[in-house]
């Protein structure tokens, strides 16, 4: 694959919108599906609570809030406090280095975050497991678990705390990241942009059909997918856009070398 063409685009543009999705999770090292893996790392928690995959495990409500906390721990500890960036994403951060930039990702595990990325510049669509709320159900804030102990107590209510994910019917968005982006997105609206879709495809509609029809609306903006073809981008912006149909992983890579 000729990555020339992306490669001028992200090299003249003004600001850069990522929006990464669960296939750039896995190319980083993060797959939440995968069985195999999880019986190897957690074969307790497969005995005991007939639980196969990280996702599995997330969408399970364990009997006690201890054993919750205890699982979520685990999870947090392995893949967020002892994360690793890998060369994709050390390839993505030279990308974008010197650039306006802005991410938008349904990748869950703070690793943008812990990969040096600008907090302020990151909006975790679908929550951040470092990251907890109140369990009441009403939005009490945000707060970081990562050096929490036990079972965690929300400050207003002294209901538990839950990781801030959408595993129940409240989950409230952060809506500081939100309107952050919302800023750079109506700051950018002339500008020239390129959104670059990495390991997002029709699996992850949050991150496409919002975002394909941003860029329908701003004539300035570019489309550049890893994971999709030209021929499966809408007509009315395909003139604007580069689908290579490889994966993040091969894109990132040629964007750099
Ligand atoms: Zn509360």
């Amino acid at each position: 694959m000729d990555f020339e063409k992306a490669k001028k685009l992200i090299d003249d543009a003004d600001c850069i919108l990522v929006t990464a999705g669960n296939k750039f999770a896995i190319a980083d090292g993060f797959d939440m599906l995968d069985e195999a893996s999880f019986k190897v790392q957690y074969p307790d928690l497969v005995e005991k609570y007939d639980v196969h995959t990280i996702g599995d495990a997330l969408d399970k409500k364990l009997p006690s809030w201890p054993e919750q906390w205890t699982m979520w721990r685990r999870f947090i500890d392995d893949y967020s406090v002892n994360y690793q960036p890998s060369d994709a994403m050390l390839e993505l951060k030279q990308l974008l280095t010197g650039k306006d930039y802005f991410i938008a990702t349904s990748y869950f595990t703070h690793a943008f975050e812990n990969a040096g990325f600008d907090s302020k510049k990151i909006f975790n669509i679908f929550g951040d497991w470092t990251t907890m709320a109140c369990s009441s159900g009403v939005n009490h804030g945000l707060k970081s678990d990562l050096a929490i102990q036990g079972v965690p107590k929300c400050e207003i209510c002294n209901s538990e705390m839950e990781i801030h994910m959408p595993l129940t019917a409240h989950f409230y968005p952060d809506t500081d990241a939100n309107t952050r982006m919302r800023i750079f997105i109506t700051n950018n609206e002339d500008k020239k942009m390129v959104v670059l879709g990495l390991g997002v495809d029709e699996l992850s509609p949050q991150l496409l059909d919002p975002i394909l029809h941003l860029v329908s609306q701003f004539e300035n903006w570019h489309y550049i997918s890893a994971d999709l073809d030209s021929s499966d981008l809408p007509q009315n912006i395909v003139k604007r856009s580069i689908g290579t149909g490889s994966n993040s992983k091969s894109l990132l890579e040629g964007l750099i070398n």
